[in-house]
């Protein structure tokens, strides 16, 4: 993707907002537009493989920290009765718990986030019976968000904290269920700006250094906030402040984070009694996260 691409100007594009991101990029990069579908259409394959092989596993992650619970939650009962809440969450969990497991996942923008977009996107359409082909726009449109997001602030959590790894995969999702779900480019992009702003401030404290604790069931949680973003969006619900001056703050508050609080694991929840164990009983097994 080239990085022309803002979410002000999705916002402003004809719908659908993924067709006017593939010209776009096409135009400026040069890159012809099947190759972009035919890799989307793998990145989808890989999603879902990554999915099956995590809800079949309970194995525990190198920590033992991970790596039971998103078959956990597939195989219990439904007990709020809400089906599409239960799916999102358990792909969301399955794909994380593959990467702590170092199974193949696609990063999405990163691996630590890489659940948020196969739960929210992969999860509604499985909710709704939709094929894997229709899957295909919305995930160009996710990776226009994603270059939109990137070309004003960073997308890893050491850079800017959870907020920003997060924060750009629910982005990017919410982007792409709006899209999925029939919504407009100005929709579509609002969906992303609310999913971002209710994100700022979100700090990267993995437990011992892992991709494991707390960012499992982060996932599962922001694979859920993408959708609601959708839903929002969806309903005509905008975001107050404009799309591109949403990164602007996150990106400001990502330069405001400090050290501790950026993957460093020297806050939050990697200094808890219980993280400093983890991290103390690790380096005893000579391994470091
Ligand atoms: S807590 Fe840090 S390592 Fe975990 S998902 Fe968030 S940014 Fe990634």
């Amino acid at each position: 993707m080239s990085s022309g691409i803002t979410l002000d100007s999705i916002m402003q594009a004809p719908s659908p907002a993924s067709a006017w991101v593939l010209a776009t990029d096409s135009a400026e990069s040069g890159l012809d537009s099947e190759v972009v579908l035919i890799a989307m259409r793998r990145r989808i394959a890989e999603m879902r493989d990554s999915i099956r092989r995590g809800l079949a596993s309970s194995a525990p992650s190198i920590t033992g920290m991970v790596g039971w619970n998103a078959q956990g939650l597939w195989d219990a009962p439904d007990v709020l009765n809400a089906p599409l809440l239960k799916r999102v969450q358990a792909y969301a969990m399955a794909v994380n718990e593959e990467n702590a497991r170092m199974g193949r996942i696609v990063a999405a923008p990163t691996a630590g986030s890489a659940g948020t977009i196969p739960g929210a996107l992969l999860g509604v359409a499985d909710h709704l019976g939709l094929d894997d082909e229709q899957l295909v726009m919305p995930m160009v449109l996710a990776a226009g968000v994603g270059k939109a997001i990137s070309r004003q602030m960073f997308i890893s959590g050491a850079a800017g904290g959870c907020q920003a790894e997060i924060g750009s995969s629910a982005a990017m999702a919410a982007a792409a269920v709006t899209e999925l779900l029939g919504g407009s480019s100005r929709a579509c992009a609002h969906a992303a700006a609310m999913a971002l702003m209710n994100t700022i401030g979100l700090v990267c404290d993995p437990v011992g250094g892992y991709v494991e604790v707390p960012c499992v069931s982060r996932n599962a949680f922001f694979a859920v906030h993408a959708v609601s973003s959708a839903q929002l969006a969806l309903s005509h619900l905008e975001s107050f402040i404009p799309p591109d001056e949403v990164i602007t703050a996150m990106a400001q508050v990502g330069r405001m984070m400090p050290l501790e609080l950026r993957e460093t694991a020297e806050g939050g929840l990697a200094q808890t009694p219980t993280g400093l164990a983890v991290t103390a009983r690790m380096e005893g097994a000579g391994v470091n996260g």
